[in-house]
């Protein structure tokens, strides 16, 4: 999302820090995975920004959802989106949870462990289960690898083990990693998921569904391959390991490449100081107020408002609270002349920023703004500023 002048008006007109989104690339982010991913089910990752206004958008479109706890399963019902649009895509559940998403209609389960499958089959009997095979999450920015998933031998025996249960043995899933780089990854990931399908079906247990998980990474400061170089890759791959099952159902999981580009996070320079030979920069916003990721050095571009021409030098750049973790960077090129009050625009900031964000310290969490709802109010700003400049 650009910096433009409705973004700079608001920025000096409502209080930092805040995350403002445009839900129109939001709309053209679904469209672009629909028409590059052939034959998909979307199924939002709400953790990445569960904002209802971004959730009522995607149901519109005909989104389903993946969740991860019965907060999220209730947030959903309460805006009236049916739980046949939700999978429950967390392998680590509450009894409570899995009885409850039973209950409300919830049909899919993942799992990726013996346990699980038992805790499914108890409590959401005969549901619809698919198993995660590990990845290594190279290439990516935001592993998930070492926590979730298992190898292929496993998830084979996992699946068989749900079938035993009278569960009903659907598919499986992986993610390469969150912010992924490397469009091989979800080839090579694909190739083993076929395996588990061949295996299983000698044995009569036919999987109907491959679920593509999450990856798909946003412009920050690397290139990126595009949703159709990685659908390229997905759609050969697909057609060539798994055309021998008939009616293949594929599922993706998509969370930052949905709503990532659809924001910008808003915040302001509130000090600058030197300490021996380093020069900081402290922002309103740290990682206790949005820039979580940053604690993985994940990289924002950054636009200081109006001296974006200007020379630049080191800085270590911080957030505002009394906790030195809550520190963005420890070295980044920021311009020479920062000071106090200046506009920090944190680009592409949709995902993975608000949902993180804590009122640590007494300071308030990021508000989230729309620009849609802004754009007559823009008009009247420039209007009241001309109107000043004739009263001169
Ligand atoms: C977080 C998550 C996603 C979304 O991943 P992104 O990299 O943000 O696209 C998808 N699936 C599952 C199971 C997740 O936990």
């Amino acid at each position: 999302m650009q910096v433009t002048p409705v973004v700079r008006t608001l920025a000096r007109s409502l209080e930092t820090p805040f995350l403002l989104m445009d839900l129109s690339y939001v709309r053209n982010n679904y469209y672009d995975i629909i028409n590059h991913v052939n034959n998909v089910r979307v199924f939002y990752a709400v953790k990445a920004n569960s904002h209802p206004r971004i959730v009522s958008l995607l149901n519109t479109l005909g989104s389903s959802f993946d969740v991860a706890s019965r907060g999220e399963i209730d947030k959903l019902l309460s805006l009236n989106i049916t739980p046949d649009r939700m999978s429950f895509g967390n392998t680590i559940k509450k009894i409570e949870d899995i009885k409850y998403a039973h209950s409300v209609g919830v049909e899919y389960f993942a799992a990726d462990s013996e346990m699980e499958i038992e805790k499914i089959a108890a409590h959401a009997p005969g549901s619809k289960v698919y198993v995660r095979i590990m990845t290594t999450g190279s290439d990516s920015d935001w592993p998930l690898s070492k926590k979730f998933g298992t190898d292929v031998e496993h998830v084979i025996s996992i699946l068989r083990y749900a079938d035993n249960l009278g569960l009903d043995a659907y598919g499986v899933s992986f993610h390469v990693g969150s912010q992924n780089y490397n469009v091989a990854n979800w080839e090579k990931a694909i190739i083993e998921a076929a395996k588990v399908f061949k295996v299983l079906r000698t044995e009569g247990i036919n999987l109907r569904m491959i679920n593509l998980g999450g990856g798909m990474p946003v412009k920050h400061i690397k290139e990126i391959p595009s949703v159709k170089e990685i659908g390229d890759v997905i759609n050969r791959a697909i057609e060539r390991e798994l055309s021998f099952v008939p009616n293949l159902e594929v599922f993706i999981e998509p969370g930052r490449s949905m709503v990532g580009n659809a924001g910008i996070l808003v915040s302001q320079v509130i000090l600058r100081s030197r300490k021996g030979n380093e020069d900081w920069v402290y922002a309103d916003a740290g990682v206790f107020h949005g820039l979580t990721e940053t604690i993985e050095n994940f990289r924002y571009e950054i636009i200081v408002d109006g001296k974006q021409d200007d020379k630049k030098e080191i800085f270590t750049l911080a957030g505002p609270s009394c906790d030195s973790i809550d520190t963005i960077y420890e070295k980044v090129e920021l311009p020479k002349t920062i000071g106090y009050g200046d506009i920090l625009y944190f680009i592409n900031a949709g995902a993975y920023t608000t949902e993180y964000a804590t009122n640590f310290n007494g300071i308030k969490a990021p508000g989230v703004y729309f620009v849609e709802d802004f754009t007559l109010a823009e008009s009247e700003f420039f209007q009241d500023e001309k109107g000043f400049e004739q009263d001169l």
